[in-house]
């Protein structure tokens, strides 16, 4: 007997013919004597649709309210998993299976403060791990938690897989499925790239990069705490037949497995590629090239919630002037440009230029810490394409290079196939 955490994706709940088919994969593990936890999302586009309401709620003209309110936005975006967790509790229950929904608040899943993008803090299993003792399924609204407030706190967008590894950590699980509509994590998106393969295994460092550079079939802050907590993690497609031969398989399942990097026999030197789009490059030219100058630069972004992400500083020739580039998220532009134009007297540049709609497409392995000559390979490999490269960013384990937005698709493409990540 086992203790699983097995959380469902938006796409695995869209509708309650698939609500009824998540209820036969849990009735699976809890058939063959598994105590179950489940956590599940908002029916797809659900969540985006509450988002909208919140941001598209009229203003009375003239009115200088703040945008938003971020706990009320939390009250209203949380309800799509209040939903799922109470109509999967209701299939589970006519298939005879005893079972309940749980609220982030009943458990309660301890936040912090950040509204929107709340931290788990704390996590109390003691109550779910007696009742599941007693047979009962835990059937667990993902994405949300109780701040330090007493308010419905939610966990950024993709955050149901960080609450299930985080219930995964707190009840002490041998096991967390993430259940998605892909059957594993791939060398690349399957959606781009058809020939993309399904792995195995892959090493929590190489999950981060991918998770963290835009692969976004699992949250990055789920990574870590797999990592930190050393959790089991499966990625495993929901749209299997639950009975499938090996489906239940105990140490085995279907999927790729999220592991430390020992664990990985064959380590290739690049292990995928993934892509991020909606970044933007803003250049400030003709810099005064003196200490302080980026403190001057990313102290007021940094204050300003403005996430800069890969930063390129020109060698001045004269050692009076220099350029500074850096990259944001498209969506934070204008907003980068404000705080740069407040400090202009204190930075001390001549023009700002910016440019929007680029993609960071990033070539990631564990591998390339022991071989030579891997960025070279990218470079060519796009040069041939006639892709032009606008920046580069590497570190031990990733090279990231920024492009133009219409060439994301070709690139991500020339790149898998350069270093023969292709199906054979
Ligand atoms: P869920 O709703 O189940 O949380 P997501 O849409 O968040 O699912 O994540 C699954 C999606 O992630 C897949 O449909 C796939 O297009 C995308 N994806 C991006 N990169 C990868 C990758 N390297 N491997 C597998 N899926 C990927
Ligand atoms: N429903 C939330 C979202 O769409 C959380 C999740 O699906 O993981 O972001
Ligand atoms: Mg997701």
């Amino acid at each position: 007997m086992a203790r699983i955490v097995m959380k469902f994706g938006g796409t695995s709940v869209a509708n309650l013919e698939r609500i009824y088919n998540v209820a036969r994969h849990v009735k699976r593990e809890v058939d063959a004597g598994h105590e179950v936890a489940v956590v599940v999302s908002a029916m797809s586009g659900k969540t985006n649709e509450l988002v909208g309401w919140v941001e598209n709620m009229p203003k009375v003209a003239g009115s200088n309210a703040p945008f938003y309110d971020a706990r009320e936005y939390d009250a209203v975006v949380a309800s799509g998993e209040q939903v799922t967790s109470g109509l999967l509790a209701i299939a589970l229950q006519s298939m005879n299976i005893n079972a309940r929904s749980w609220q982030g608040w009943q458990i309660p899943i301890k936040t912090d403060n950040a509204h929107g993008a709340a931290r788990i803090l704390d996590i109390d299993g003691a109550d779910i791990i007696r009742r599941m003792g007693e047979g009962q399924v835990a059937v667990i609204a993902g994405f949300q938690g109780l701040g330090p407030d007493n308010r419905m706190a939610t966990l950024g967008r993709g955050g149901s897989d960080t609450s299930a590894v985080a219930i995964a950590a707190a009840v002490k699980a041998d096991r967390c499925d993430i259940y998605t509509d892909v059957d594993g994590v791939y060398t690349t998106d399957p959606r781009i790239e058809p020939k993309a393969r399904r792995l195995k295994k892959i090493a929590f460092e190489e999950m981060l990069e991918m998770a963290s550079l835009g692969a976004k079939v699992l949250q990055v802050r789920s990574v870590e705490l797999a990592m930190v907590h050393k959790v089991r993690t499966f990625v495993r497609s929901s749209f299997e037949d639950p009975d499938a031969p090996g489906m239940g398989d105990l140490l085995n399942p279907p999927g790729t497995l999220i592991c430390d990097e020992d664990e990985i026999v064959e380590q290739e030197v690049v292990t995928g590629i993934a892509y991020a789009k909606d970044e933007a490059q803003i250049s400030l030219r003709r810099l005064a090239d003196r200490p302080g100058v980026s403190a001057a630069i990313f102290g007021p972004l940094a204050e300003a919630h403005i996430n800069v992400d890969m930063i390129v500083q020109n060698i001045s020739e004269d050692g009076s002037k220099t350029d500074m580039t850096f990259t944001v998220p498209s969506g934070d532009v204008d907003k980068a440009l404000k705080v740069l134009s407040d400090n202009k007297e204190k930075v001390g540049y001549d023009v700002v230029q910016s440019e929007s709609g680029l993609v960071k497409v990033s070539v990631i392995g564990i591998g390339m810490r022991s071989h030579a000559g891997v960025a070279a390979s990218a470079f060519r490999a796009l040069a041939e394409k006639g892709i032009n490269i606008k920046a580069i960013t590497t570190s031990e384990i990733k090279i990231s290079i920024l492009i133009d937005g219409p060439y994301a698709e070709l690139a991500v493409r020339t790149l898998h196939s350069a270093y023969g990540l292709d199906k054979s």
